[in-house]
């Protein structure tokens, strides 16, 4: 194949992957392994995808020590309650932290317009459940909490709490579950 064959592909000038991949290269070195499956520390931390959070840095989380789920907003949705439900009952925690945070993407979201355009772009309708998602985390973590703690699926709920991390501050506050 000659130089004009090379068919234009999106990873034509490297993939956004790439990086990941070499700084994967350097970890086995610091990597403790011979670790167990269940979490050293029994606790689930549930908090947001968003880029500012990074759980092992702000938690101070080692390797081994504890579940993070994360999903767009850190809300209760069906698969972190399934991903719950195991953590506790298959893998021995018995804590949920939940890490909501200021300023999140999803704050003023129009859940219904989303899923609308989604649906028009693909050509058929979501079938993920709307969480209520306000411009206040104290009230959102408040809500997630009286979710967890009402939810037959975990074993274990007497330790259950809720926090919102300032993402300009870069502190922990912890919400009253009121
Ligand atoms: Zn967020």
């Amino acid at each position: 194949m000659s130089g004009t064959d090379v068919p234009v592909s999106p990873t034509a000038e490297g993939s956004a992957i790439d990086p990941l991949v070499a700084a994967a290269a350097g970890y086995p070195s610091r990597y403790p392994g011979g670790l167990a499956a269940q979490p050293a520390g029994r606790v689930a931390v549930l908090t947001c995808m968003d880029c500012r959070i990074l759980p092992s840095e702000v938690l101070g989380l080692e390797a081994g020590q504890a579940h993070v789920l994360r999903n767009a907003g850190g809300v209760v949705t069906d698969d972190a309650l399934r991903s719950l439900a195991m953590s506790q009952r298959l893998l021995g925690t018995t804590a949920v932290m939940v890490v909501q945070h200021t300023r999140c993407g999803m704050t003023g979201l129009d859940d219904e317009a989303f899923r609308r355009d989604l649906e028009a772009d693909a050509g058929r309708r979501p079938g993920w459940p709307v969480v209520p998602f306000t411009d206040d985390p104290q009230a959102n973590v408040r809500a997630a909490l009286a979710e967890l703690r009402d939810c037959g699926y975990l074993t274990h709920r007497d330790d259950i709490r809720g926090f919102v991390f300032d993402v300009d501050r870069g502190d922990l506050t912890e919400v009253d579950a009121g």
